[in-house]
């Protein structure tokens, strides 16, 4: 049986994906960092799967909740770095702080989920790596740079690990989601909404299913020969 990780599966498209993954038979390890009843909820709703709490920010919390997942299912075959935040400020109002963790939050933690993962994978000369960016790291967003910046740096880091990692026999990639109707685009209003929905060539918003299934097939043996790609999840909004 196969075991994947997923950062931020507490709620949004990490939820969503922890159940296709179980649906398909995974192992699954549910990370989260402040919603503990919704991670253990569904937990309790996926046979075989762990709810692991840490801040994927910190690697002393990674390194911990690699271990325990190591522990209980023995190998991470697929690693979904999905967890985020993000923040809709003017470029002039973002403070140090802000940066700092946008990009502990939203970059460092790819590295630490990978530098505690990647080592078995090398050993067993196998294993995939899914990274979520966004459609913002591909195009630039007004009023978010912090957050463009560090997901157009999570697209950097795929395409050249997966060039280190290829002869491992280890995939990586990313997905580059639109808009996706989860907590995250809270801080839009209706009006910016629509507009980004008129603006969306299939003339709708995403759903954390439509980002799942993306993250699923690259985990399958349908996307063996994919490495080093971003596939946009988008309805076309960046084409
Ligand atoms: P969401 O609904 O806000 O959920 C975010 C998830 O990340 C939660 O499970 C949260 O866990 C977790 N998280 C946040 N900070 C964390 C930390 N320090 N350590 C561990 N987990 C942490 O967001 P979403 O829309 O599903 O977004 C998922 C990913 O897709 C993000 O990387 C986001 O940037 C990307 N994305 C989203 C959209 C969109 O329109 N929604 C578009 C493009 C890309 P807790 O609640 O337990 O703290």
């Amino acid at each position: 049986m196969k075991t994947v990780l997923i950062t931020g599966a507490s709620r949004g498209i990490g939820c969503e994906t922890a159940r296709c993954f179980h649906d398909l038979g995974y192992n699954v390890v549910i990370n989260y960092n402040k919603n503990k009843s919704a991670a253990l909820q569904l937990q309790s709703s996926l046979t075989n799967s762990i709810a692991i709490r840490a801040d994927v920010s910190d690697e002393n919390q990674v390194r911990a909740m690699v271990e325990e997942a190591v522990d209980r299912f023995g190998f991470i075959d697929v690693l979904v770095n999905n967890a985020g935040i993000a923040q809709q400020k003017m470029f002039t109002d973002i403070t140090t702080d802000d940066w700092d963790k946008m990009m502990s939050v939203n970059l460092k933690s790819v590295y630490n989920t990978c530098k505690y993962v990647v080592p078995k994978m090398v050993h067993e000369k196998r294993g995939k790596i899914i990274n979520v960016s966004s459609m913002w790291g591909i195009t630039g967003a007004s009023c978010e740079v912090h957050y463009s910046a560090a997901k157009a740096a999570v697209i950097g880091f795929t395409k050249a690990l997966a060039k280190e990692l290829g002869p491992s026999g280890i995939q990586v990639n990313a997905v580059a989601p639109g808009t996706i109707m989860t907590d995250m685009c809270s801080g839009y209003d209706e009006e910016t909404l629509s507009a980004l929905r008129e603006e969306t060539p299939l003339c709708r918003l995403g759903t954390p299913y439509d980002v799942a299934k993306t993250i699923c097939f690259l985990a399958s043996d349908d996307a063996s020969f994919i490495t080093g790609q971003v596939i946009s999840t988008d309805g076309g909004m960046v084409i």
